[in-house]
C-alpha cells in the first residue's frame, strides 16, 4: 500500500510498533511504540540487521517468513519475540515490502482468557457489537420457516468493504477495528430496527430484511448507505478516506429458498457488484450464476493446465527484408484445451495474469524458447534469435530478473539470441523502475524490444533512454499504410528516427503484397505477417526453414 500512509503523524501516534528496514533488512527507522514493545533505544537499534533481533533466525519458520516476504510482499502471523530484558511475548506480526523498504508492524498479543469476556463473544461480534453469526442464523432460519405462511419477503443483501483486507493487513487489527466499528454505526442508522445484521469474516456484512415489499424498498435503502460513504470521509490514522461497499441482494423465494442458495446468490451479486466498480450494488439474476462458473472452471483449468504442460508454443517466421531469409521467430503461446482445442492468448493471458499464474507460465515460456534454441542448434538451424512476449506482470515481479538469467544460464543460452518484448504500456507505471530492471537485462546480454510500437502514449524523446534494440511496428500502421497516406508517412518517420536512433525496425501483420514492397522501398530490417506465414507448430517451423534457408 501506499507509503503515504506511514506518515510522520501515524508512526508517532500510533500504538502498532512500526520497523523501517532498508533494501539490506539493516534498520532504517523506528516508531515511539517500538521502543515501548521492546525496549530498545533507536541508538542501539538503528542500522543494526533485523536478523540480531530475532531468536528463530535459523528456523525453517523464518526463512519461509522471509521467503513470502520476498514472493508475495507481505508476510502476516504470530511470532515469538524477546524484549531487550529478555522477556518472551507473543506478537502480531505483518511484514509489508514496499519499493526498497520492508516495514514491519507489531503488535502484543494479549491472552484473551476472561470468561465473561467470552459468553458476550459468543451473542455478539467483539468488534461491531452486531449479532454474532449463530444468533443470526437461528433469526434467519425462524423468517425463512414462517416467510411463505406469513406471506413475507425477506431479502439477504451481502455487504463488503472495498479494499478492507489491504487496510487491515496494512495496519493491523488497531485501525481495522475502530473502522469496522464506524462503518457498521454509519450503515445502520440507515436501517430500521427490524432489519438483522452481522458480521462475517473481516471487512464482510450480511444483513436480513425480513419483509421487503419492493425491490425499490431496498435500492434505497442502499442507495442512501452508499450516498452517505460517497459524501463522508472515514478517519484513518488521521487521515482522510473514502470507503467504498460493494453489495449484492437476493430474493426469497425468486433467488433461493434456504439460506445456503439465498447467501451463495447474493454474494454472487456482490461479486458482480464489485467487477462493474466500487460503491454499488447490484441483484442476483440465474445468469450470474453461468458467468462466475465459466470464469470458475476457466481459472481452475487454467491452474491444471500448467502443471499438466496444456501449452504449446507457436512460432511465427521473422525475415530480413534484405536478404529474404528467415533469422529468427516470434514465439507466441497457445493452450491445447483438452475440450475446446487450441485457445489463443486473448483468451487467457489476462485472467492468467490477474490470477498471478502469468509468472509460472512465463517461466514455462523461457524455458520453452530455450529448449527450442538448443533443438536447433543441434539441428544445424543457424543462429535464430526468437521473441518471447512479457507481461506487465512478469516485470512487476522483481525475482523475474534473476529467474531469466537464472534459466538462459542453466541451457546455456547466449542472451543476445532472446528477444524480450515489451510494450510501452508497460512502461507507464513506475516507468524509473522498469527502466532499471531493462537496464539489467540488457547488460545481461537479452535483446529487447517494443512491441505495438505506436499505439502507445508514450513521447518519442524517451526512446532514447531505453535500453532497446528493436521497434516493431504495430500492424494498425502496416495494414493501411498503401491506402493510408498518413499512416505511410508516420511508418516511413518511425523508420527514419528508428534508424537515427541505431534501432532496427520491425513489421508486424504484413499481410499484402503491396505492404511487403511498401516496405522493402523504406529500408524496413524485417517483418512477419501472415503474407509469409501465420504462427505454426515447431515442427512446420523447421520445415518452412529448412525449404527457404
Ligand atoms: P502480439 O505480441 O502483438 O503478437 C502478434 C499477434 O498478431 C499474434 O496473435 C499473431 O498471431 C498475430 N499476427 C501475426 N501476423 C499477423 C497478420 O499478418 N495479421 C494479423 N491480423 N495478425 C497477425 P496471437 O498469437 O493471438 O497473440 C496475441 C497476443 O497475445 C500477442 O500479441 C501477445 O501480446 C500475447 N501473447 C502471445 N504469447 C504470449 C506469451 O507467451 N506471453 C505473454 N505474456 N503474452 C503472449
Ligand atoms: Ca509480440
Ligand atoms: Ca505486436
Amino acid at each position: 500500500l501506499q507509503p503515504l500512509y506511514f506518515t510522520k503523524e501515524y508512526m508517532e501516534n500510533t500504538k502498532t510498533c512500526v520497523i523501517i528496514l532498508n533494501q539490506e533488512k539493516k534498520i532504517e527507522n523506528v516508531n515511539p511504540a517500538f521502543h515501548d514493545l521492546l525496549g530498545y533505544t533507536s541508538e542501539e537499534i538503528i542500522g543494526k540487521n533485523m536478523d540480531l533481533l530475532s531468536d528463530r533466525k535459523r528456523d525453517v519458520f523464518y526463512r519461509k517468513m522471509w521467503e513470502t516476504v520476498e514472493n508475495v510482499g507481505l508476510w502476516e502471523g504470530e511470532i515469538w519475540n524477546r524484549r531487550k530484558n529478555g522477556e518472551l511475548f507473543l506478537e502480531k506480526r505483518t511484514i509489508i515490502k514496499n519499493n526498497e523498504q520492508y516495514i514491519f508492524l507489531l503488535e502484543e498479543v494479549k491472552s484473551r482468557s476472561d470468561k465473561n469476556k467470552k459468553e458476550k463473544r459468543d451473542r455478539e461480534d467483539h468488534v461491531t457489537n452486531l449479532p454474532s453469526r449463530s444468533l443470526f442464523q437461528d433469526k434467519f432460519k425462524e423468517v425463512l420457516i414462517n416467510a411463505t405462511a406469513l406471506k413475507k419477503k425477506p431479502a439477504i443483501v451481502m455487504i463488503n468493504i472495498d479494499r478492507f483486507q489491504e487496510i487491515d493487513k496494512t495496519f493491523g487489527f488497531t485501525i481495522g477495528d475502530p473502522l469496522l466499528k464506524e462503518v457498521t454505526i454509519r450503515m445502520m442508522h440507515h436501517c430500521d430496527a427490524e432489519v438483522i445484521t452481522t458480521r462475517m469474516v473481516g471487512g464482510m456484512f450480511i444483513m436480513l430484511l425480513p419483509d421487503v415489499k419492493k425491490e425499490t424498498v431496498i435500492s434505497d435503502l442502499l442507495e442512501n448507505i452508499l450516498e452517505d460513504f460517497r459524501k463522508k470521509p472515514f478517519f484513518i490514522s488521521k487521515q482522510e478516506v473514502f470507503i467504498s461497499l460493494s453489495m449484492g441482494i437476493s430474493l426469497f423465494p425468486a433467488d433461493g429458498e434456504d439460506e445456503k442458495e439465498l447467501l451463495r446468490n447474493a454474494d454472487f451479486a456482490r461479486y458482480r457488484a464489485m467487477e462493474i466498480g466500487e460503491n454499488n450494488f447490484q441483484f442476483y439474476t440465474p445468469n450470474l450464476n453461468v458467468q462466475m462458473f465459466e470464469r470458475l472452471v476457466l481459472e481452475t483449468q487454467l491452474r491444471k493446465a500448467v502443471e499438466k504442460n496444456e501449452f504449446v508454443l507457436y512460432f511465427q517466421p521473422q525475415i530480413e527484408c534484405k536478404s529474404d531469409m528467415i533469422v529468427g521467430a516470434e514465439a507466441l503461446i497457445r493452450w491445447k484445451h483438452p475440450e475446446m482445442g487450441i485457445v489463443p492468448p486473448v483468451q487467457f493471458i489476462s485472467l492468467a495474469e490477474e490470477t498471478g499464474l502469468i509468472n509460472s507460465i512465463g517461466i514455462w515460456v523461457i524455458e520453452e524458447v530455450c529448449r527450442h534454441l538448443n533443438k536447433w542448434d543441434e539441428m544445424g538451424l543457424p543462429n535464430l534469435v526468437i521473441g518471447l512476449n512479457l507481461s506487465s506482470k512478469q516485470l512487476q515481479n522483481p525475482l523475474f530478473v534473476g529467474q531469466i538469467k537464472e534459466i538462459v544460464t542453466r541451457f546455456h543460452i547466449d542472451p543476445s539470441r532472446i528477444d524480450l518484448e515489451i510494450t510501452e504500456s508497460m512502461l507507464m507505471f513506475e516507468i524509473d523502475k522498469a527502466i532499471e530492471m531493462l537496464k539489467e537485462l540488457k547488460r545481461f546480454g537479452f535483446r529487447i524490444s517494443i512491441d505495438d510500437f505506436g499505439t502507445g502514449y508514450s513521447s518519442l524523446s524517451y526512446l532514447a533512454k531505453l535500453p532497446i534494440d528493436t521497434l516493431k511496428i504495430d500492424r494498425s500502421f502496416i495494414q493501411n499504410a498503401e491506402k493510408n497516406k498518413e499512416n505511410m508517412t508516420i511508418v516511413s518517420i518511425v523508420m527514419a528516427m528508428a534508424h537515427e536512433l541505431n534501432l532496427e525496425v520491425i513489421a508486424e501483420g504484413v499481410e499484402t503484397e503491396e505492404q511487403y514492397s511498401f516496405l522493402q522501398r523504406i529500408a524496413c530490417d524485417y517483418y512477419q505477417g501472415y503474407y509469409y506465414k501465420p504462427p505454426v507448430p515447431t515442427l512446420e517451423f523447421e520445415t518452412i526453414f529448412l525449404k527457404k534457408n
